[in-house]
């Protein structure tokens, strides 16, 4: 069975939940308030409702798994933080939305049993998302225990960028057996992306968390030593599941994250569209152990521990260096 409609949809709702994302961005975050968690509380509000309108009109059947409940946005926002949402809602969706039909929408999905089940992140990387750096939308629909097509719409893509183009914008997309694309944000046309052919860990470019609490350093350093690799080997801090697109362009090389604390399991949303992408523009994703991912364990992948993203060909070297270094499990 296609899910060439399912794509279309996907990339057309994550495209304008990135819109409100930006608007959203170029209306409330401003440069002397870079800490104030405001904005990209109404942008995650805002952008999960669209997103969750949008899928509750094309596949009313189908379940969501996303992180905002319509009880928060009641209980956590201001009068005056709903009304923004709702706001920034009508603009998007026309005619006028009411704080009823937002609470319907972010909730919709939730707690049902379906055969396939949309996997949502609004924004992806909210402090980069503040920061003016690297954030995404990131949507994934799983079916029969796997994620079968990913969409990652990225408004600063190329942001950091020693020459950024006019639009920084992506959108990088893919579907099980279709391969793995990218095109502007904008719109235009697609084109088909691929991993690197690097072989040498020592001469790869490799990406981590912006974020110096998201990931144990430690672990970074280990394995990059375990690698052989040195102080000046090239390296990437980035927000969100843009590593994954990155990878999956051959913009960098391998991804490593392991969260400080052991106890931590990462959540779907963080990396279902990603894994889509990176694994058909012909890379390789696990965990720390080399474990595929179990996506069937709920909301957070309570069988795996850690991510690494490779573009294939540096898989094993990897691994192996992960596990001299003592973190295999
Ligand atoms: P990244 O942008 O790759 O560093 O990771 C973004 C994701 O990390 C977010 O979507 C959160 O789900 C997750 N996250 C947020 N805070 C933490 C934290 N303190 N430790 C680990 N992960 C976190
Ligand atoms: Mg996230």
């Amino acid at each position: 069975m296609t899910l060439s409609f399912e794509l279309e949809t996907a990339k057309t709702i994550a495209r304008i939940a990135a819109g409100i994302c930006q608007n959203i961005q170029a209306e409330l975050v401003s440069p002397s308030q870079k800490d104030g968690r405001e904005p990209v509380t109404i942008a995650d509000y805002a952008s999960q409702a669209l997103i969750g309108h949008a899928l509750s009109e094309n596949f009313p059947d189908d379940a969501v798994l996303s992180e905002e409940r319509s009880e928060e946005f009641m209980l956590l926002l201001n009068d005056r933080q709903r009304a923004l949402v709702s706001r920034f809602v009508t603009d998007a969706v026309g005619g006028y939305v009411f704080e009823e039909q937002v609470c319907a929408w972010l909730d919709f999905g939730k707690q049902k049993q379906a055969e396939r089940t949309w996997i949502v992140d609004p924004i992806d990387g909210t402090k980069g998302f503040l920061g003016g750096r690297h954030y995404c939308v990131a949507i994934a629909l799983m079916a029969g225990g796997e994620p079968q097509l990913g969409v990652l719409a990225s408004p600063g893509f190329y942001s950091d960028q020693d020459d950024p183009p006019a639009d920084t914008g992506a959108l990088i997309y893919a579907m099980r057996g279709a391969g793995a694309y990218k095109e502007s944000l904008a719109g235009g046309e697609r084109e088909p992306i691929q991993v690197s052919l690097n072989t040498d860990p020592r001469a790869a470019t490799l990406l981590t968390s912006f974020e110096a609490e998201h990931t144990d350093w430690s672990f970074i350093d280990d394995v990059s030593r375990a690698l052989g690799r040195g102080p000046d080997a090239p390296r990437r801090a980035l927000d969100s599941q843009d590593k994954y697109a990155m990878i999956a362009s051959g913009l960098g090389d391998m991804y490593l994250r392991v969260v400080p604390d052991p106890r931590f399991r990462e959540k779907l949303w963080d990396h279902a569209a990603g894994y889509v992408v990176v694994s058909e523009a012909g890379g390789r994703v696990t965990d720390v152990a080399g474990r595929p991912f179990d996506w069937t364990t709920g909301t957070r992948m309570v069988s795996n521990r850690g991510v690494i993203v490779t573009n294939r060909f540096l898989h094993d070297a990897v691994l192996d260096a992960v596990a001299r270094a003592g973190w295999a499990e």
